[in-house]
């Protein structure tokens, strides 16, 4: 858990990431759960799962709930291992506990 005060640190880099064009070349692909669900942070909205053409898919979304469906729907991530949600949003610690699943 990140306290304010990291969290206000965190915002300028945060603010750098919504506004890339593509991800560099060197980012690296999700980590797996031992369910095969990708692991995703807070606020994560680009796609780091391994592409057709390319290394990397890379796709963006406006949402991490939208970047979970694709990666269900377009690269076959197993839905019953999908974080929980609360009131509709995925909640850091939803997504904590998928990872720990
Ligand atoms: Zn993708």
């Amino acid at each position: 858990m990140t306290s304010l005060r990291q969290q206000a640190d965190l915002k300028p880099a945060y603010k750098a990431y919504v506004h890339l064009d593509r991800l560099p070349k060197n980012a690296p692909r999700f980590e797996m759960n031992e369910h095969g669900y990708p692991i995703m942070g807070p606020g994560e909205l680009r796609c780091r799962m391994p592409g057709l053409e390319r290394h990397i898919c890379g796709d963006k979304f406006f949402g991490t709930w939208t970047l979970l469906d694709h990666c269900q729907n377009m690269h076959d991530a197993p839905k019953a291992h999908r974080p929980t949600t609360k009131h509709g949003k995925l909640s850091g610690a939803a997504l904590t506990a998928a990872a720990s699943m």
